[in-house]
């Protein structure tokens, strides 16, 4: 290598260069937000690549979502001055299984045109099998199930691994008979759920070591961002793929994290996987993945944004690394180059709140910026009122929309921000959450094209065989069932079958024999047409579109309209099967990716990303942290949520705006609300209080600041403690808090200002 390097290794520090550069052996880059983990992942395929030391199609890279697979991509090409062609492994774990599986659909007992089923029709399909099992789904509601069913998965966990304590937690201990079921329809459907797509990946590669063997080889190089928010069937996967093709003695040496020098890798056994040292216990089903020499998988995470646990994320993974794959580097970064002082001192405050934390040290070169800023409304329309104001102001002040987020805690608060948006002509987008795609008439559109593609989707059929009316009511879908059920068949072979014979009424079967043969007909054009084309014929032909114009509610008309989003983003995709893919995986909506606009989006999903603006509002006691966690036991939900305001505050490059309002409506009903603890967790060095722009609801005296928060209880509120009042009068009541760690806090503070003075670690690791 030459002494300078490669351009694109130019502007990386020391630490970062050495995460890029240490190619062979499993690398953990543990760092905080914005320090650059992301750019080391797109920077190491960079340098594999341009080292020649393996082709695009041999790198496995997981991103967290598909628009960050997308960036990456894009990255990648200005690294290395041209595009790259094909990475067509690099994408989200979701996206890379569905792949793999396809190649090997026969293996899992489905056809390589698999459908993906969304939650809602997991949970309609499950519903039929409680009914058939006579299961009163009242008391046993079918979305209960496939929240356990999902927890198994997520778990890595076969219908024959679910421990029977908790498969007997469902309908008096019939739950693992019903997950197997489930699993015997999926097949008959030629359809998988979201956690089939790697659970199926691990059965095939365990019964099948020729064909992990295939995979072992094929990866050269592994790479996998946000580490932190793996669960257990995504790392079981992993450690599959990652270890040296071949390797088929099983180890598991007894190693305490932090301790990971001279390895023997032929130490310890199956049976003692995990029960040594302090390492966090093996996963349940582990033993069956054998482990032998890791090759070349790096990894990079931080445990402080680990935000995923509802979903059976687990840090621990992230904890094991340097267990799990001997010999691994460990590389810190700590320096973040995304955020100015006050934006990086308030959120690292906020975090040092956590208990379960492995620490760590951020430090900032640049200015210290504009404080945060905290501001109060009256109601969550003057918030939006109040935001979308300021948006304006900035915009004045030359700010690009694209670099304006909103991020929200749930997903019910982006329909005021999108009203108001709507009543100022401001663009936006929604990014995150499938929101789009699950309404009504877009799942109609969408089921009508997965019969087209997939005559086995049933779940489709039933879905759209009588929307428009068509006169096929539930007596005729019974007797479809009965049929298909029999013969085990398609409902759609099923109907066939039953317009031939006189089952049905004249009207039921002249309507029924008009379905399947449009559908015949769709299918044929299939081959000629252009799938945005055909998509459009679907709709008209099938009397869709018809339908909402006849329909005379207010939302027709935007329903009408977004079909034909629905068509015009077909257009993106070469085919129907490929769009249909995309459908089920998507988990970002794009649209309108050019145009400047303000992004809306819900924490979670800002994973990642960056702007140089950022609004937080309704931090507010139930709504953030959220009711569910207030409600629970213990402090770990409560510290996911305070991860998730780390995660909020260090999207932001130059601004962060955090706002709560004293009343706001959930689900219909007005309630009074307080200021979410995490206010007082904010250093108030680092604060500021301003005033809401957003209208007169206050009393207009224009007295904003300390004062006002006495005013809440004039207003009805029961917001009494003052805690958060006095943590911005009295640095003294803040250097309090926080119990033996406080003494840390203020020098901690003075470690995110300008200067680049290493503060204390809290390091534990
Ligand atoms: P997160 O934890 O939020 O995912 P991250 O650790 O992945 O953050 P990146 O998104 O990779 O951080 O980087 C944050 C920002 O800092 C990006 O804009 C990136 O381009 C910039 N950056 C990273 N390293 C450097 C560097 N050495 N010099 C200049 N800018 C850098
Ligand atoms: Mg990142």
């Amino acid at each position: 290598r030459a002494s300078v390097g490669p351009k694109y290794l130019t502007g990386l520090n020391p630490e970062q260069r050495e995460a890029v550069e240490t190619l062979d052996g499993p690398v953990l880059v543990l760092a905080g937000a914005g320090t650059g983990k992301t750019r080391v992942l797109t920077t190491r395929i960079a340098h594999i690549l341009s080292q020649g030391r393996a082709r695009p199609a041999e790198i496995l890279s997981v991103t967290f979502t598909n628009k960050a697979a997308r960036e990456m991509k894009h990255r990648l090409g200005q690294m290395l001055g041209h595009a790259v062609e094909g990475m067509p492994w690099l994408g989200t774990f979701h996206s890379i299984g569905g792949r793999i599986l396809r190649f090997h659909a026969e293996l899992a007992q489905l056809k390589s045109n698999f459908t993906v089923l969304d939650v809602d029709d997991q949970v309609r399909l499950l519903k039929q099998l409680l009914q058939a099992e006579k299961i009163d789904d009242k008391r046993w509601p079918a979305r209960m199930l496939a929240g356990l069913i999902d927890g198994w998965k997520n778990r890595g966990l076969m219908p024959s691994q679910v421990p029977s304590g908790e498969a007997a937690m469902f309908a008096n201990g019939k739950g693992g008979k019903l997950y197997t079921s489930y699993q015997e329809r999926l097949k008959i459907l030629n359809a998988a759920d979201f956690g089939d797509l790697l659970l199926e990946n691990i059965r095939i590669f365990r019964e099948h070591p020729d064909i992990l063997r295939q995979y072992q080889q094929r990866f050269k190089f592994i790479l996998v961002d946000e580490y932190q928010d793996t669960n257990v069937a995504q790392y079981l996967w992993l450690r599959l793929l990652s270890q040296a093709p071949g390797a088929a003695k099983p180890t598991t040496p007894a190693v305490i994290p932090g301790q990971a020098e001279g390895l023997n890798p032929e130490s310890g056994d199956e049976s003692s996987a995990g029960d040594s040292g302090s390492a966090p216990p093996a996963h349940p089903g582990m033993t069956v993945a054998p482990s032998g020499p890791t090759k070349n998988i790096c990894c990079v995470g931080d445990d402080d944004q680990s935000i995923y646990g509802w979903r059976g994320a687990e840090v621990d993974n992230i904890l094991r690394f340097e267990h799990d794959f001997p010999g691994a580097k460990v590389i810190r970064l700590e320096r973040n180059y995304r955020s100015t002082g006050h934006i990086l001192a308030a959120a690292s405050h906020l975090i040092a709140h956590n208990e379960g934390r492995l620490g760590k040290t951020l430090r900032t070169e640049d200015v210290e910026g504009e404080k945060v800023t905290v501001t109060g409304s009256w109601d969550s329309e003057e918030e939006a009122r109040g935001i979308g104001e300021e948006i304006e102001q900035l915009q004045r002040q030359g700010e690009k929309l694209n670099e304006i987020a909103i991020l929200v805690r749930a997903s019910y608060q982006m329909r005021e921000f999108e009203d108001r948006f709507v009543t100022l002509g401001l663009p936006y987008r929604v990014i995150g959450g499938p929101r789009f795609y699950e309404r009504a008439e877009i799942r109609d559109a969408l089921a009508y094209l997965r019969v087209i593609n997939s005559p086995a989707d049933d779940l489709a059929f039933e879905r759209i065989v009588n929307v428009p009316k068509r006169g096929l009511g539930d007596a005729t879908i019974q007797l479809l069932h009965d049929h298909a059920r029999k013969r085990r068949i398609p409902l759609f072979e099923a109907a066939r079958a039953v317009v031939e014979t006189d089952e049905l009424k004249p009207k039921a079967r002249g309507s029924l024999r008009d379905v399947v043969a449009q559908f015949d007909r769709w299918r044929a054009q299939r081959e000629v047409t252009a799938h945005t084309d055909l998509a459009q014929i679907v709709l008209d032909e099938s009397g869709y579109t018809e339908m909402w114009q006849k329909d005379r509610s207010a939302d027709a008309a935007g329903r009408l309209e977004n079909l034909k989003e629905l068509v015009r983003s077909m257009e993106e995709f070469e085919n129907l099967q490929g769009f249909l893919e995309h459908i089920s995986l998507v988990m970002d909506r794009e649209g309108g990716a050019e145009d400047d606009a303000v992004s809306l989006m819900t924490l979670h999903s800002a994973k990642g990303l960056e702007f140089d603006n950022v609004f937080l509002p309704g931090w507010e006691e139930g709504l953030f942290p959220s009711q569910r966690t207030l409600d629970e036991q213990g402090r770990a939900g409560l510290e996911e949520e305070r991860r998730l305001g780390h995660v909020g505050l260090t999207r932001a490059r130059r601004r962060a705006m955090i706002y709560f309002a004293t009343n706001r409506r959930i689900h219909g009903t007005w309630s009074t609300t307080i200021p979410s603890r995490f206010l007082d967790e904010l250093p108030a060095a680092n604060v500021e209080i301003t005033e809401s722009k957003g209208g007169s609801a206050w009393g207009g005296t224009g007295g904003y600041g300390a004062s006002r928060f006495d005013d809440m209880e004039a207003f009805g509120s029961s917001y009494t403690t003052p805690g958060w009042q006095r943590a911005q009068a009295n640095r003294e009541g803040n250097r309090n808090r926080g119990g033996g760690r406080s003494g840390s806090f203020e020098e901690e503070a003075a470690t995110f200002s300008t200067s680049s003075s290493s503060g204390p670690d809290f390091g534990s690791f």
